[in-house]
């Protein structure tokens, strides 16, 4: 049997699927924070000439003096990104993979891409939060808002860089402006979910699906290899280009898949009818 077959062997015989996913997946989509590529140039050409932004993420972390090239940046970033999307390739296929399995994802990336692809935002954890909602820069509550509505506003009035201020989205309680949600704190619902999706699966057939998470990761990887090997019945599955690594204690239930992501799900997802 080739391992394609077995590890849909293994997903159709799973009484759950649990996600883990990190940028290697945002890349595959076509997302790439920390690259200068043609992407960044087409999208933010001109914020890179007036701020010197090398990649997203330095935009992120950009010390903005205003919260109008703040958001100005921001809503541009989303609105690409998510604005309008549409499921890739990719998340179709781990959609057909997951089928109507329970699942759950444990994700890193925050572009709301699994909710957008029709994954229950009630299994999705976030862990650093997301850019599909906004919560109060103050904090002076814990609950978090849809941004998408203020970042197709801002979008269509940003011009070079900068959103007109009637647009910034503020806390309908203090009145601070809104920043996006950064899961400081988590929400408490989700990680509520969490743990009761590894009560109920504790000794379970368990596919641990992980997506683009490079080796040494600690924030995922290192706990689903850690999951892997406590719980008895789970098979740990590693998709990842170049990089594969699976911890010796956990060999023996475990496939690494070396190769693009998007051209491994479509081989998978093909063999699932076979
Ligand atoms: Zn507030």
């Amino acid at each position: 049997m080739n391992q394609y077959k077995e590890i849909i062997e293994k997903i159709k015989n799973a009484d759950t699927i649990l996600i883990g996913a990190s940028n290697g997946l945002s890349i595959t989509e076509g997302l790439h924070l920390f690259a200068d590529n043609q992407a960044f140039q087409d999208v933010f050409g001109d914020l890179k000439t007036k701020y010197g932004l090398r990649n997203i993420l330095d935009g992120f972390f950009y010390n903005w003096k205003s919260d109008e090239e703040k958001w100005g940046f921001t809503s541009r970033l989303i609105e690409h990104y998510s604005g309008s999307y549409m499921p890739s390739q990719v998340m179709q296929n781990l959609r057909k993979l997951v089928g109507d399995k329970p699942y759950f994802v444990v994700t890193s990336n925050g572009e709301g891409h699994f909710e957008q692809s029709g994954f229950d935002a009630n299994k999705v954890y976030e862990v650093e939060g997301n850019w599909i909602e906004m919560q109060c820069s103050r904090k002076c509550h814990t609950r978090t808002y849809p941004v998408m509505e203020a970042i197709h506003k801002m979008a269509e009035k940003e011009q070079g860089g900068i959103v007109p201020t009637e647009c910034i989205p503020h806390c309908p309680k203090c009145g601070a402006t809104m920043e996006l949600y950064n899961a400081q704190p988590p929400k408490e619902e989700i990680v509520q979910n969490w743990n009761q999706f590894l009560q109920e699966y504790h000794g379970k057939n368990m596919v641990i699906l992980e997506l683009g998470i490079g080796w040494r990761n600690q924030l995922i990887k290192a706990p689903l290899m850690k999951l892997t090997a406590q719980e008895e019945n789970a098979t740990y599955i590693t998709i990842n280009l170049g990089e594969i690594y699976i911890t010796d204690n956990i060999k023996e239930k475990s496939f690494g898949l070396d190769g693009y992501l998007d051209t491994i799900l479509n081989q998978l997802a093909e063999n699932l009818c076979n």
